[in-house]
């Protein structure tokens, strides 16, 4: 999955295949998981995703002329070939909004690059919760930031991939996914906080101390997803008006009672306000164990975390749902959704010696029930965004 040195030489030859001369570099960016902080990143709380082994890829080369080719082997059809003074936010509706996106917030943010030659190859799976839009933007980002000596941090390519993200593209998400892919490191999660943006690497070395972390792809996404993502975080910024913080993230746990009492019979809003903020301690809970060599103990974590997100959140399942009872009734430590929710992927921690129990009882559930076959894989945390040729 990562980049054997074939794989980025496939991918340099097809450029060269399509645009007539070799790449002058090749960079590689991550999907991620979330280990524990979902549906924090908005309300400016914790967030602890790692970065996947499986990546997507970008061959580059600069032009002078104005125009951005693009390409990927993902997707069927040949170059888009784009004029850079043409770009605008919501122009465009296919998947070329992604990286036209990223060259229009560095041009917009005064960053002189003049247009690009892109081919694109990608091992993260689309649409699964795993964030390969982010992987497509970061990947595009750093490779222009180094073509073009812009000098821009991983998390300053962030928030421009979370701005092409936001604004061009049209999807209101948080700034967890581009700075997990942006700024990852192998062997470790990253404690980020999404207000002030200043991350702490934990290592996390699952394989050592003898457990594995499993990510089932349900294969399903409900169409609904993203109209209730929009509900949940305008209930978020109500109750944070409602008491009158900045964010929910200034509501402090122990002082949950009394933000709660104060919502009175607003309902849903007391639901909303109770998850976001049980969840930034569960995130703290979990660095906390991790650092002090408690790791088996986050299993516990993780599955309250699932528990939050079904009853209060409302952004289950069925499917992620029976993952997690499957996986806990076969012997998993922990499990929960990981996500935006109504589908997408599950995370199960499981003793080393339990990974084909867990995930045989899973996928013969899912047999059962009648559901897609579910694909399950290893995660094991992988290397950020780099220059790989
Ligand atoms: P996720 O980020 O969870 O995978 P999104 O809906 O945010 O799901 O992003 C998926 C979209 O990103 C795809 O529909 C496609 O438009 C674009 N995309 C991601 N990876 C690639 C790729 N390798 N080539 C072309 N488009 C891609
Ligand atoms: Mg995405």
């Amino acid at each position: 999955m990562g980049e054997t040195t074939a794989h980025v030489a496939s991918v340099a030859e097809r450029f060269e295949e399509l645009y007539g001369a070799a790449p002058e570099g090749v960079w590689s960016a991550p999907g991620r998981v979330n280990l524990i902080g979902e549906h924090t990143d908005y309300n400016d709380g914790f967030v602890m995703p790692f970065a996947l082994p499986h990546a997507t890829v970008a061959a580059v080369s600069r032009r002078t002329d104005g125009v951005l080719r693009l390409h990927s082997e993902d997707v069927e059809g040949g170059v888009v070939e784009l004029p850079l003074t043409g770009l605008a936010p919501e122009s465009d509706r296919t998947w070329t909004a992604y990286p036209a996106g990223v060259v229009w917030a560095l041009r917009e943010a005064g960053h002189a690059v003049t247009g690009a030659d892109v081919h694109l190859a990608s091992t993260v799976p689309t649409g699964a919760g795993l964030s390969s839009s982010a992987a497509l933007e970061v990947v595009t980002a750093l490779a222009l930031n180094d073509l073009f000596g812009l000098g821009l941090k991983g998390w300053q390519l962030a928030r421009l991939c979370q701005r092409a993200e936001n604004v061009y593209v049209g999807a209101p998400t948080g700034i967890m996914d581009q700075t997990a892919s942006a700024c990852c490191q192998e062997g470790h999660a990253l404690f980020l906080d999404t207000r002030d943006l200043s991350q702490k690497q934990i290592p996390f070395d699952l394989a050592a101390e003898g457990m594995r972390l499993l990510v089932v792809d349900t294969r399903v996404k409900h169409s609904h997803s993203e109209g209730e993502y929009g509900k949940r975080r305008a209930g978020c910024e109500k109750g944070a008006a409602l008491l009158g913080v900045d964010a929910l993230r200034d509501i402090a746990y122990d002082d949950l009672d009394a933000a709660l009492a104060r919502l009175g019979d607003e309902e849903e809003v007391r639901r909303l306000v109770r998850h976001v903020v049980t969840e930034d301690q569960r995130v703290e809970k979990v660095v906390a164990l991790l650092e002090s060599g408690g790791t088996r103990s986050i299993g516990e974590v993780l599955t309250e975390g699932h528990a939050s997100l079904r009853d209060d959140f409302r952004i289950s399942c069925p499917e992620l749902d029976l993952v997690v009872e499957t996986a806990l009734s076969s012997g998993a430590l922990g499990a929960r959704m990981t996500g935006g929710g109504f589908g997408g992927s599950a995370i199960v921690l499981v003793e080393a010696a339990d990974e084909e129990t867990v995930t045989k009882a899973v996928e013969e559930a899912f047999a059962a029930a009648d559901f897609t076959a579910p694909r399950v894989f290893t995660a094991v945390p992988s290397a950020g965004a780099r220059r790989v040729g």
